[in-house]
C-alpha cells in the first residue's frame, strides 16, 4: 500500500509540527532513520503513543513542554477529541451544556503543543522490532506508551452471544463509557423518552471506568426528566452493591429525586430481549455480612431507553502488545517495579514500553484526572531515559488530590458532590486513598453549589490541560 505523505496528516495546518513524521529526511527527524525495518512504511519516532485521550495527550504535552527537541508521535483512531467527563451533565440538560462542549479538535492542541499525530487505527504491536502496525502502515519507535483506553467484554459477560446480538446491544443500548457516537446514541434516546418511559442503567462488576459515572448519571437524567416534566424513573441494576460516593449519592437521590431514581443491589444480568426490550436478572438478597449464599431470585424489567454498561476491559492494544497482565478479567497492564523506582509508569514485560490511564495496573481510580496526573509522571520517566538519567515516580508520592473527582447531581440550582484522593506507594503499585467531603458543612450536606461550580471549572481545566 503506498501513503502518501499528505495521507498522514488529516488536519489541517499541521505539517511543521509533523515534520518529523513519516517520509521526512533523516535531517529533520532527530531519531537515525536507519534502523527502520522494512515494513515500518510510515517512518520512525523517539516516543509514539497510542491513544490521544486524557493519557495520551498529557504524555505528548509533557515531554515536549520538557524538551521541545523531543520526536513525539500520537496515533489515534478518531479525527476529533469527545469527553467523557461533563457528558452526564449534556444528558441533564445542564445550562449551556451540549453535545459540542464535549468536543474537540486535536489541530488546536497538536499546533500549541509541538507534538505530531497520526490519524489511523492501531491495528498490531510487534515489539520485537519496535513497530506499532496500524490501517495506514507501520510506524516505528524508541519508546513506546499504550494510551489506548477500555473496550466492553460483552463476549466475556455473555459468552453465547453471538455477533449480531453484541452488535444490537452496541446499537439500540449504548454503554456510552468511551469517547464517540455512543454519547450521541445515548443523547438521542435520553432526549427522546416519553413519558412513563423506564430508564435502566446496568453497573457491572470489577474496574470499570469511572465508578461514580453510571451513579452521576443516573442523578442527571433524573434531573433532565424533572426539568422537562417527564413522568418515569430511573432504575439502577448494579451487579455488586458498592456505590462510588455512596452516601452522598443516597442523600441526594433520597432529597432530590425520591421514588425516581431506585438503586437495586447485587442484579447480575442473565439476557436482555432487545426487541421486546425486557432485561432479565438474577437478584441475590444477603441477610448480613456473614451470609455468603444469599437468596437469588430471577426477574424481568421492561424498558424504554437502556444504557447497558457491560464489564469492562483494557482495549485489545494491550493484548496486542502481548505485555504481561493482571488474570482478572479486566487485564490491567503489569507494572515495573526494583529498588530504585519502586512504582512506575514502565511496564513490567519491556522497559521500552509504557502505560498510562485506565489500563494502568496501579491501584489508582481509573478517572480522566489519574490519567492526566500519571502522564505527566510517565513523560518525567521517559524524559530522564531519553535525557540518560533516572527518574522515580515515588519521589512524587505522596501525592495529596492527585485525584478530584466531581459529580453534578442537581440542575437547579447547579449542585455537585465530590471525591479526593491522595495517591501514594504502596508496595510494587501506586495506590490510593478516598475520602468525600460535605460540600456544605451549614447544611450537613455533601452536595452544594460551590461544588456544582467547580465541578465546571474542573472541565475547563482539564480541556485547557489538554488542548492549551
Ligand atoms: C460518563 C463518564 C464521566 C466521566 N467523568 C469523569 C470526571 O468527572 N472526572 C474524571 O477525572 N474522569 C471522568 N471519567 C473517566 C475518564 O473519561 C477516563 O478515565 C479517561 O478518559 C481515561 O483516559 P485514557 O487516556 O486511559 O483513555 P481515553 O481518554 O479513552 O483515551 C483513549 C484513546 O485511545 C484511542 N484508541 C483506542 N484504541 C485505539 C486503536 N486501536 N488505535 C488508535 N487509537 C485508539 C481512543 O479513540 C481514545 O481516544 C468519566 C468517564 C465517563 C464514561
Amino acid at each position: 500500500m503506498n501513503i502518501s505523505r499528505r495521507d498522514l496528516f488529516k488536519f489541517a495546518g499541521i505539517s511543521a509540527a509533523a515534520a518529523a513524521v513519516a517520509g521526512c529526511s533523516a535531517t529533520t527527524a532527530p531519531v537515525s532513520m536507519k534502523n527502520v525495518a522494512v515494513n515500518s512504511k510510515l517512518g520512525k519516532h523517539q516516543v509514539v503513543i497510542i491513544g490521544g485521550g486524557f493519557g495520551g495527550m498529557t504524555v505528548a504535552k509533557e515531554l515536549k513542554k520538557i524538551d521541545s527537541k523531543f520526536d513525539v508521535l500520537i496515533i489515534e483512531k478518531n479525527d476529533s477529541f469527545m469527553s467523557c467527563p461533563f457528558s452526564n451533565c449534556n444528558l441533564g440538560g445542564i445550562e449551556g451544556v451540549s453535545l459540542s462542549t464535549l468536543t474537540h479538535d486535536y489541530s488546536q492542541a497538536i499546533e500549541k503543543n509541538g507534538y505530531s499525530m497520526l490519524t489511523a487505527v492501531v491495528t498490531d504491536i510487534d515489539r520485537e522490532n519496535k513497530i506499532v502496525h496500524t490501517s495506514r502502515g507501520g510506524v516505528a519507535y524508541d519508546i513506546l506508551v499504550m494510551a489506548p483506553g477500555i473496550d466492553y467484554n460483552y463476549k466475556g459477560q455473555f459468552p453465547t452471544w453471538d455477533a449480531a446480538k453484541i452488535a444490537k446491544a452496541r446499537r439500540v443500548a449504548p454503554a456510552a463509557l468511551v469517547p464517540g457516537g455512543e454519547h450521541v446514541a445515548l443523547d438521542r434516546l435520553v432526549k427522546n423518552m416519553e413519558d412513563g418511559d423506564v430508564v435502566v442503567i446496568t453497573v457491572p462488576k470489577g474496574k470499570y471506568r469511572c465508578p461514580p459515572a453510571p451513579f452521576e448519571r443516573a442523578s442527571m437524567i433524573a434531573n433532565y426528566m424533572k426539568k422537562e416534566g417527564i413522568k418515569g424513573k430511573v432504575i439502577i441494576l448494579n451487579e455488586t452493591a458498592e456505590i462510588a460516593k455512596g452516601a452522598a449519592f443516597k442523600e441526594t437521590w433520597k432529597d432530590l429525586y425520591d421514588g425516581v431514581v431506585v438503586h437495586e443491589d447485587n442484579c447480575k444480568i442473565t439476557d436482555v430481549d432487545f426487541d421486546k426490550k425486557v432485561i432479565t436478572y438474577v437478584q441475590t438478597v444477603f441477610k448480613d455480612k456473614e451470609d455468603v449464599t444469599g437468596v437469588s431470585t430471577t426477574k424481568t424489567l421492561s424498558y424504554g431507553v437502556f444504557n447497558f454498561i457491560p464489564h469492562n476491559m483494557s482495549n485489545p492494544v494491550i493484548e496486542m502488545s502481548g505485555v504481561a497482565t493482571t488474570p482478572d478479567g479486566f487485564k490491567k497492564v503489569k507494572m515495573a517495579t526494583s529498588a530504585e523506582k519502586p512504582v512506575s509508569f514502565q511496564t513490567a514485560t519491556d522497559a521500552s514500553v509504557y502505560a498510562v490511564g485506565d489500563v494502568v495496573g496501579h491501584a489508582i481510580p481509573p478517572s480522566g484526572q489519574s490519567a492526566i496526573w500519571s502522564g505527566k509522571e510517565c513523560a518525567k520517566e521517559i524524559a530522564h531515559v531519553l535525557h540518560g538519567k533516572s527518574y522515580s515516580v515515588a519521589s512524587a508520592l505522596p501525592f495529596k488530590s492527585a485525584n478530584v473527582c466531581y459529580s453534578m447531581v442537581n440542575g437547579n440550582p447547579e449542585e455537585a458532590i465530590m471525591v479526593n484522593h491522595e495517591f501514594m506507594v504502596a508496595g510494587p503499585v501506586i495506590g490510593s486513598k478516598g475520602s468525600v467531603p460535605k460540600g456544605d458543612e451549614a447544611a450537613n450536606k455533601f452536595r452544594s453549589k460551590g461544588l456544582g461550580k467547580a465541578t465546571r471549572d474542573w472541565y475547563r481545566g482539564a480541556m485547557s490541560d489538554l488542548f492549551s
